[in-house]
């Protein structure tokens, strides 16, 4: 088998990999990097049928462009499709806001019903005489990873969990021979979990008795209900903004995705929503916490609630993911400065960071990979492969850190 990864190799976005089998070609995932300018993968060929991993616009970002070109299907699951589709149509608005368009537009998100192939855990599709089957990857809902069964068997894993969250269950090791598997904490830790979220709350509460306001920053998918998920019980008053409602509704309609739907109802019950941005005044003064987007700090209402309490020394900002080089994010935790309005602005609030991360971590990656047993491995999705990719070879695998574009004959 012929195996490109036409973006996304050495670095943590933009993935698309293209796999030619007995004459039946596929593309799994075809994203772009958010970034001003954004990034994209090489250009994909035609192909027999594309799958979708995840919503994530790393993922999905060219999918409408892949569906406009050449008129292809996309598999996917039910979450994938549904939240995707949301993510793509904000992208296309916040890129075209930015002044870089994207390479397709709203008609073509909107095309997209017309492409996409549901699919399910479990599921088994016939692709002229290809096996490939959908398995849970734990990241966020509906997170697939695929496994295409030929004389050899390869699982592609998009973004992995290996540990249970609130929000889902981790991937289970699936047997294979060829594992092209995403590399994002390669010689990197997590954190124990629990401390993590005892750090988290303990900071909040304190913020909290002492009258500020605690701002926690989220992506809108996936991070932001797991948040919702973690604090629901604690006895503040909290406020929701941003994407997320519409996110939690959407979930609320795919329990079998979720790994306690009844939590996230309890959680969604519990949570205040802002529904309108003139609202957001009066909320400030009454709220003990508001989770929010975006989970950088480079824009939505987020900035709105940092410019309100920057100064006020008893708030804090909980950054809650790792902030990516050149956001907005970034420079707080670098510089104690954020852009408000274009200005650079002194922070003098609070201000902390948890890592609630949706990846397996190095030592997590490394048993998932042992697990799955097989011959050869292809890292992507990393900009740090070497330290696993060592680690590994001592293990005796087969290692592929492959750059863009580059054929690897498996
Ligand atoms: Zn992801
Ligand atoms: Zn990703």
């Amino acid at each position: 088998m012929e195996l490109r990864l036409l973006g996304g190799a050495s670095v943590v976005g933009s993935l698309s990999a293209y796999l030619e089998e007995k004459g039946v070609r596929l593309l799994f995932d075809c994203g772009l990097t958010p970034s001003k300018p954004p990034k994209y993968p090489m250009k994909p060929p035609a192909v027999d049928l594309a799958f979708l991993s995840h919503a994530h616009i790393d993922h999905s970002g060219m999918i409408p462009w892949l569906c406009a070109t050449y008129g292809m299907d996309v598999v996917a699951t039910q979450p994938s499709i549904t939240i995707g589709t949301i993510l793509l149509e904000d992208s296309v608005k916040v890129s075209a806001s930015e002044g870089f368009p994207a390479p397709y537009d709203k008609g073509d998100v909107r095309s997209l019903k017309k492409h996409f192939q549901r699919a399910t855990f479990g599921d088994s599709l016939d692709i002229a005489g290809l096996e490939v089957v959908l398995h849970s990857a734990g990241h966020i809902p509906g997170a697939a990873m695929f496994e295409v069964k030929s004389d050899r068997n390869l699982l592609f894993t998009g973004d992995i969990n290996t540990l249970d969250t609130y929000l889902v269950n981790g991937a289970k090791p699936v047997d294979c021979d060829v594992l092209v598997i995403e590399s994002t904490y390669s010689g990197r830790d997590h954190p124990p979990r629990m401390e993590t979220e005892k750090a988290f709350l303990d900071k909040t509460k304190e913020v909290v008795d002492r009258g500020g306001l605690a701002i926690v920053p989220a992506f809108a998918v996936g991070r932001t209900q797991e948040m919702m998920l973690t604090l629901a019980d604690a006895g503040h008053e909290i406020w929701l903004d941003g994407m997320g409602w519409s996110v939690n509704r959407h979930y609320a309609k795919m329990p079998k995705y979720l790994r306690d739907p009844e939590m996230l109802r309890n959680a969604m019950n519990k949570i205040h929503t802002i529904k309108h941005p003139g609202d957001r005044k009066s909320v400030v003064g009454k709220a003990d916490v508001i989770i929010t987007t975006s989970g950088m700090l480079d824009g939505g209402p987020v900035l709105n609630y940092i410019s309100e309490k920057k100064d006020d020394r008893n708030s804090a900002i909980l950054l809650t993911g790792y902030q990516v080089e050149n956001t907005n994010g970034r420079m707080l935790l670098d510089t104690g400065h954020i852009k408000l309005n274009g200005n650079i602005t002194p922070v003098q609030c609070e201000l902390g960071f948890y890592d609630f991360s949706a990846h397996a971590d190095h030592l997590e990656l490394m048993r998932f990979i042992k697990e799955c047993s097989p011959e050869d491995v292809v890292l992507c999705h990393g900009e740090n492969r070497d330290v696993l990719a060592n680690d590994l070879k001592e293990e005796g695998f087969n290692i592929y850190t492959p750059t863009e574009g580059e054929r690897i004959d498996l």
